[in-house]
């Protein structure tokens, strides 16, 4: 097997064997011409399966080094189809620090329909471990967890769900599998916000799941199939297109990210930096065993005197933006933005408070970044 670098420009299906094209080609198709009566070329209508969308499904399955791949018109529609896979009368457990969407699915759509879940502190190994019940299917993690970067010990995780045959589900979003490959830890299925590092140029939403495992294959392909989140032929080749240059990308969040997270440690305006990238960071160890750093997410809190809605609207550079993982720096107020979903007694309860601030760093000139910020932090002290 080449290295990852290679893996991520060739892929699986690397090119178009017909014509030469060193890009796979955008299948803009509906159907397929069958030569027979039952008889067909492997593909038969595109919601079953597509050429482009297989070559992204093929390249994510062998990145994450699992059995199979799935890509979705969203991160939330893999995500939905993956809690597909468990049925009314079930539990999933997740991380309170998950993504807004996917609790605001479980407590929203999937418990219209039987399907559980408990919010457990999964950096707590003993509470994870205590969290397990009989009707417990999955645990549902994130490392680092948005947006407080909360490490979570994805093997230590994975080992006590299959003692007690639970899947283990990893968002793997903020690290992509450049940085973080959750299954070689011990996980089942791997989900992933396309939309985010993998595009990464803010000019996509997809999503990717892949599994560890054949009959796992199966049902999420019956899934895929019977609801039809799937994505389309140019979405897909905007993913492959993406995901050629992750490694290029990835270095460079990480190395200004380690940056500007110093800079923020030291400011004087800033209470807390939480990056598990930084030595000082309480997840540094457990996340430097199974990632091979800390990533481009950092979160930090303003200092009292500080006003968070003047520093939000004072950068010029950095954009106040949802969504994160594109070549531009952004900004977001996780409490009223991505988190906002999240009852206020819940939030304040894991941390995510009014001051706190998340930035996506981008892979610009990292003293850009850092003027920028300076500027803000500047305009932000109240008088
Ligand atoms: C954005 C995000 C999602 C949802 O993905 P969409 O592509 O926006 O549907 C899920 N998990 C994480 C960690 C995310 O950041």
């Amino acid at each position: 097997m080449s290295d990852i670098n290679t893996r991520l420009v060739h892929g699986v299906i690397d090119g178009d064997s017909r014509t030469g094209a060193v890009n796979v080609p955008i299948y803009q198709t509906s159907t397929y011409r069958q030569p027979e009566l039952g008889r067909n070329t492997g593909y038969e209508y595109s919601r079953t399966g597509n050429p482009t969308r297989e070559a992204l499904e093929k390249q994510i399955a062998d990145l994450e080094g699992g059995k199979a791949g799935f890509a979705f018109a969203s991160g939330m529609a893999a995500i939905d189809a993956v809690l597909r896979l468990y049925g009314s009368g079930r539990t999933v457990v997740i991380s309170s620090n998950v993504y807004g969407g996917t609790f605001r699915i479980l407590d929203k759509i999937f418990s219209h329909f039987g399907l559980g879940y408990k919010i457990v502190d999964t950096s707590d190994l003993s509470a994870v471990e205590k969290s397990i019940t009989p009707d417990v299917s999955a645990f549902l993690i994130e490392s680092p967890a948005n947006p407080l970067m909360t490490v979570t010990d994805i093997s230590a995780v994975s080992d006590i769900a299959r003692r007690h045959n639970i899947h283990t589900i990893v968002d793997n979003t903020f690290m992509t599998p450049y940085l973080q490959r959750p299954i070689e830890s011990g996980a089942d299925i791997v989900v992933h916000s396309a939309t985010k590092y993998i595009g990464g140029h803010s000019d996509l939403v997809a999503g990717l799941a892949v599994v560890n495992d054949e009959e796992l294959a199966e049902r999420l392909h019956f899934i895929q199939n019977a609801t039809g989140g799937i994505l389309q032929p140019f979405d897909s080749f905007l993913a492959l297109r993406g995901i050629k240059t992750l490694s290029v990308r990835m270095d460079r969040h990480v190395s200004n990210a380690e940056h500007v997270a110093e800079y923020l440690r030291k400011h004087p305006a800033v209470s807390k930096v939480y990056y598990p990238g930084l030595k000082t960071d309480p997840g540094y160890e457990i996340n430097k065993k199974q990632a091979s750093a800390g990533g481009g997410m950092i979160s930090f809190d303003l200092k009292e005197g500080y006003d968070h809605r003047a520093f939000l609207s004072s950068t010029e550079l950095i954009a106040l933006a949802e969504s994160l993982g594109g070549v531009e720096s952004l900004l977001c107020h996780p409490s009223s933005m991505t988190h906002a979903s999240i009852p206020a007694d819940i939030r304040r309860k894991v941390g995510i408070t009014d001051g706190l601030i998340r930035l996506s760093v981008g892979i610009e000139d990292r003293n850009d970044i850092i003027a920028d910020l300076e500027t803000a932090f500047g305009k932000s002290k109240r008088v």
